[in-house]
């Protein structure tokens, strides 16, 4: 009973120390650099949501995946490394032994290049935890040229890599990573004892 009360002050403080835990909105980026999208993830009862805005893709399906890091180097973004596994399954939605929890549904591109999906991210959480799509330094999402089988090893012959977007604890984490807490000098001085 007691680690069950433990989580859930744990929770609580996560909770505390963020503007909102429970979503993400990440900014995709093509190969060259250039953003082209979000994918907004909010977490739900049983599992992450991810709605993907994109547009300037070949019309037609393609792969979109989580991967295991939160780097995007382009232009190939193998730096983001494999499918988001922490279950140790063979990939493919279809796979008698699959999937990858970072597995998704195949995304279609309409004439237009646009993409306007709602996908489901089942026995994920963005919150803490084994299945944590934010542990350690986060994950990613790719997206790729060609459409996912469903079955192959190890990434669906889902081709080239083209979008990448990372999906980190924080927003301003990036930016803030060297940085230190913005401190208010009018604040506390005179009370604070050295
Ligand atoms: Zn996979």
């Amino acid at each position: 009973m007691r680690w069950v009360i433990v989580s859930i002050v744990l929770i609580l403080m996560t909770a505390c120390q963020q503007e909102d835990p429970k979503s993400r909105k990440v900014e995709m980026y093509n190969a060259s650099g250039d953003m082209v999208g979000t994918a907004s993830f909010n977490e739900q009862s049983d599992g992450v949501n991810v709605k993907l805005k994109l547009e300037g893709l070949e019309p037609g399906f393609h792969g979109i995946h989580i991967h295991e890091y939160a780097k995007c180097e382009g232009p190939d973004f193998k730096s983001a490394g494999n499918h988001f596994n922490p279950t140790g399954a063979e990939h493919g939605l279809m796979h008698p032994e699959g999937s990858h929890l970072g597995d998704l549904p195949n995304i279609e591109a309409d004439a237009g290049g646009l993409v306007d999906a709602d996908l489901m991210l089942p026995q994920t959480t963005l919150l803490d935890g084994k299945n944590s799509l934010i542990k350690g330094d986060g994950t990613s999402i790719i997206v790729t040229q060609d459409e996912d089988d469903g079955m192959s090893q190890p990434g669906g012959n889902s081709g080239q890599r083209i979008l990448c977007g990372k999906l980190t604890k924080s927003e301003a984490e990036d930016e803030d990573r060297e940085g230190e807490s913005p401190t208010d000098p009018t604040q506390y001085n005179d009370k604070q004892e050295e």
